[in-house]
């Protein structure tokens, strides 16, 4: 019997973890590289909503027209750190060149496209990991305050539509009959009944991480610092100075990818959307199914440890601390929208890993054959972990693509 072929994945996400388990099923032997617990990173802390429905990116004409106003109000899901953006400018700009019409309709298509795969990646994961009792099949809603943001997201809500997405529109009585505690009278609201949500987002990728070592999977707790590429083969050197020799490696380090060495980084204009959460604990019985609050930028979950209020964007790099005026402003949304005790049980800041033109990376790096990236899933790596990890193993094993992932090639910065 033949040896089986060892890869290498570096980053225990959602995506890494995906990634794993999908080599896995095509009959390589993996190892798994992160210091930290499986899913304790970015993967922990998100919305949990599968939001196959997420095809409209956060790049607009619209948030062009808007960003004076989103930028200088204290009350805006959205916050830019001047002195990071003008010291690490040209992510910015590509993000803004992104913002034009015409790219922001290929985003949707490109988006609307892999995110109609997203249970053919995630199913045979769930069932292989034997994790279905982690999803709740109870829909999805976003709400609007009144008529008139009701009417500015109708462009978005079209597009939605136009990439598959099912749902009925809602009138306030809706509302109150199918979420009767929530505080404010919402005029007008959307619901997508088939949607899931996981419960509990680490604890998926800790069901993935068990699954793996049932299946010899090796797991090594150490930081990758730098990734050699040999002939034919690539060597990962570790913070305990150990060396893995890999016949390919995954780098699914999140927003952190980049900061391994040996790997040109530089080209992929990988950056991080900063994200927040405020957690209540045991108030999940308020909700029915996840919320969201379009205008005010943020989700409401029900999950198994709370409710959970994910959401926000900041621009700022990675060293800033948390930003108190985004909590306070979570904080302030989450009890106009529910009742709920005065102080949350848990505050969050995570690292969402964004490209400017709002695509993940999935592919072959474009200097070797030995090293796939997958990573760059900004505002969605729950919902496409799945899908990726299959598209990472069709490649890893030499198969043509089951989708079409030229869009999201690493090669196209270069
Ligand atoms: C507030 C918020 C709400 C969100 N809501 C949703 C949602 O509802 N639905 C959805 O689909 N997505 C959502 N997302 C996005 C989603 O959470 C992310 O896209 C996803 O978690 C990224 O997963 P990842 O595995 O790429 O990265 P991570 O979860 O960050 O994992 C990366 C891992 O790599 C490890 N690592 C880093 N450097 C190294 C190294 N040098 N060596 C070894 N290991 C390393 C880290 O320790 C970490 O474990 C949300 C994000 C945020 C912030």
């Amino acid at each position: 019997m033949s040896t089986p072929s060892r890869i290498a994945v570096v980053g225990a996400g959602i995506v890494g973890c995906s990634c794993a388990l999908w080599l896995q099923k095509k009959g390589f032997a993996v190892t798994l590289i992160d210091p930290d617990d499986p899913g304790a990173g970015t993967s922990s802390g998100n919305a949990c909503t599968i939001a196959e429905y997420g095809c409209v990116p956060v790049n607009s004409p619209d948030l062009l027209r808007r960003l004076p106003s989103l930028l200088f109000s204290s009350d805006s899901p959205l916050s830019i750190n001047l002195g990071y953006v003008l010291s690490h400018p040209a992510w910015m700009i590509d993000f803004l060149l992104n913002c034009r019409e015409q790219k922001v309709v290929r985003i949707i298509q490109e988006l609307g496209k892999l995110l109609g795969r997203v249970y053919d990646g995630l199913d045979p994961l769930l069932d292989m990991a034997d994790a279905r009792d982690l999803l709740a099949q109870k829909g999805f809603m976003h709400v609007y305050r009144d008529q008139q943001e009701f009417n500015a997201a109708k462009p978005a809500n079209q597009a939605r539509r136009e990439q598959g997405s099912n749902f009925v529109e809602l009138d306030r009585g809706d509302i109150q009959d199918l979420e009767p505690n929530l505080k404010i009278p919402f005029e007008r609201g959307l619901l997508f009944d088939s949607i899931n949500h996981v419960l509990n987002p680490t604890a998926l990728c800790q069901r993935y991480v068990e699954c793996f070592k049932r299946n010899q999977g090796q797991l090594l707790r150490q930081r990758a610092l730098e990734v050699i590429p040999e002939n034919g083969s690539v060597q990962i050197r570790l913070d305990n100075a150990e060396i893995v020799d890999a016949e390919r490696v995954v780098i699914a380090a999140g927003a952190f990818s980049k900061f391994i060495d040996g790997i040109p980084t530089g080209s992929l204009k990988l950056d991080t959307e900063r994200g927040y959460h405020v957690q209540f604990s045991n108030m999940q019985h308020l909700l029915s199914r996840p919320v969201s609050w379009q205008q005010a930028g943020f989700y409401a979950t029900p999950m198994n440890q709370g409710m959970r209020f994910a959401g926000t964007v900041e621009i700022a790099g990675y060293k800033e601390k948390k930003n108190p005026r985004i909590l306070g402003y979570l904080k302030r949304k989450a009890h106009e929208m529910l009742e709920l005790p005065p102080q949350p049980d848990q505050e969050w800041l995570g690292f969402r890993p964004t490209c400017p033109d709002a695509l993940p990376l999935i592919g072959f790096s474009t200097t070797s054959e030995n090293i796939l990236y997958a990573s760059g899933h900004h505002h969605l790596g729950l919902t496409l972990s799945g899908i990726t990890g299959k598209l990472i193993a069709e490649l890893a094993n030499g198969e043509e693509p089951s989708h079409n992932i030229a869009p999201f090639s690493p090669q196209r910065f270069s």
